[in-house]
């Protein structure tokens, strides 16, 4: 199945030569006519020929696989339909259309095409994302519908306002070639309860009609690489990754790369995440079940695995079935102490470690300090106990935690504190936040790491605790698992240099 989408993902590079095609026929209808002219159906044809040769390509599959091959020609039609929109609403290239909002019937349209393409009646399919600014008008000119009925339908519609004035919705539409609307479609999740909401506008005898339905979301994998040119962000902006898994990525690796201040040019990564569809359109991403990370030429390899349950269970995380990131030759990754005190985010990245300008002067400067905007969360590295909470001179706002073998941890310049001396604290719990109290020129976190009272580097500390390596037991499983993730890893980088090509 992983290498089957590997497969894919190559056909779908090599259908680059097929966009090019869809751009030479929206260039041919702008400087004509709107008529279909005879030249334009020629360069359906070749549509239609390039998605036969990718049909070809995929024959040997296409029974084990009807779903995905059904994507694959998904992605040469909307190449086509898209263009053609673009000419009509001045809208952005056909090449940066997403490829994923696609309906099914375009696929029927695809394998029927070359038989009986009447070009009277050629559907368009566009999609969109909703604005909060969004007017029924302006979001239906955005999806290139020229209907005023269907405008006036949006705007007294009671389910219809589900969508238009909300923001993030991704709706997709079908007209007519006289741009009338047929069909518009939208798909949202709203809690994390396994299930998407789908709003349906439909012409029909009587007018238009809206519905709304729940249905299941379902799990695929999804693989991606990137390659750092300035930032992970801008890595993973690139390669249409969304942000959770970024930070998903440097939370599985902290303790191995410190991504606030050591990451480097040309570092790249691979990963395979879980992203959960609603009718085959990603919706939302769930966990990052392998990723490979190489930071300054060396390489780290990580995989989800949730020791099964069994009666032989010896230790706690057993018992529960709890699971965790390993490296592929079975290490846990869970560390008792974490890298960084503040989770790696949008909003900590964009903002450089800071010089300490008055401490500077003072004393040679002790600990880390990591830039962020005042209100930033701030979390304990480890399980311990808070020794102090409150002011110190230079300090401003801080909190002193103790941990385990005389290990001690230090935030300081709180804007906010969230516990009391004396309190319990386990390892990620929020207990405070970024702020410029004490002797700080701006916000920013002074963090310390100290054993039996002296300064240590908080990431030598993190790397240096125990890992707990897999079970006997769950060694058979483990292996097969890390097997299938090697491949699927090695399948995800090669999608990244397809697509540079
Ligand atoms: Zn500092």
């Amino acid at each position: 199945m992983r290498r089957f989408t590997a497969k894919l993902y190559s056909a779908i590079a090599q259908a680059v030569d097929f966009k090019s095609v869809a751009c030479a026929f929206s260039l041919s209808v702008g400087l004509t006519c709107s008529q279909p002219s005879c030249g334009s159906y020629l360069l359906i044809q070749s549509l239609v020929a390039a998605a036969n040769a990718l049909l070809a390509f995929s024959r040997r599959t296409i029974t084990q696989y009807p779903k995905q091959i059904g994507a694959a020609l998904a992605v040469l039609l909307l190449s086509a339909g898209g263009a053609a929109l673009a000419v009509a609403t001045l809208a952005p290239d056909a090449s940066e259309l997403p490829v994923h909002q696609i309906t099914e019937s375009v696929t029927t349209a695809a394998v029927n095409a070359p038989a009986d393409l009447d070009l009277q009646t050629f559907k368009l399919y566009r999609s969109e994302v909703t604005r909060s600014s969004d007017t029924a008008g302006t979001l239906l000119a955005r999806l290139g519908v020229n209907d005023a009925a269907a405008a006036a339908f949006l705007r007294n519609d009671p389910v219809a306002r589900l969508l238009v004035g909300r923001s993030g919705r991704s709706v997709t539409v079908e007209t007519g070639s006289d741009n009338s609307l047929q069909k518009l479609s939208a798909r949202w999740t709203t809690e994390n309860d396994g299930n998407f909401r789908r709003l349906v506008i439909e012409k029909t005898a009587q007018g238009f009609q809206s519905r709304t339905e729940t249905a299941p979301l379902a799990a695929s994998n999804r693989l991606a690489s990137g390659v750092i040119e300035s930032s992970l962000f801008a890595a993973t902006d690139e390669a249409k990754i969304p942000d959770n898994v970024a930070t998903q990525l440097a939370e599985i690796f902290s303790s191995n790369i410190d991504f606030h201040r050591a990451l480097r040019k040309g570092d790249r990564f691979s990963v395979v995440y879980e992203t959960l569809e609603g009718d085959g359109e990603p919706l939302r991403a769930g966990r990052v079940l392998s990723a490979e990370f190489v930071n300054g030429g060396k390489s780290f390899q990580a995989m989800w695995f949730q020791e099964p349950l069994a009666g032989a269970a010896t230790t706690v995380a057993q018992a529960s079935g709890k699971g965790g990131y390993y490296t592929l030759d079975g290490q846990s990754l869970r560390r008792a102490f974490l890298a960084s005190p503040m989770e790696f985010s949008r909003v900590t990245s964009g903002f450089k470690m800071r010089m300490h300008p008055i401490l500077q002067t003072m004393r040679a400067h002790q600990g880390v300090d990591y830039g962020a905007p005042k209100g930033t969360p701030v979390r304990s590295v480890g399980d311990g106990t808070v020794e102090f909470a409150g002011v110190q001179n230079g300090y401003g706002n801080v909190i002193i935690l103790k941990h385990r073998n005389n290990h001690s941890t230090v935030y300081a310049h709180l804007s906010r504190i969230s516990v009391r001396r004396g309190q319990s604290v386990s390892q990620g719990q929020n207990i405070g936040a970024v702020g410029a109290t004490g002797w700080a020129t701006g916000p920013h976190l002074h963090f310390e790491f100290r054993v039996n009272g002296a300064q240590r580097d908080p990431l030598v500390i993190a790397r240096q605790s125990e890992s707990v390596p897999v079970s006997n037991a769950a060694r058979p499983v483990f292996s097969k698992l890390a097997a299938e993730n090697r491949a699927a890893l090695a399948a995800a980088a090669l999608v990244q240099q397809s697509s540079a090509q």
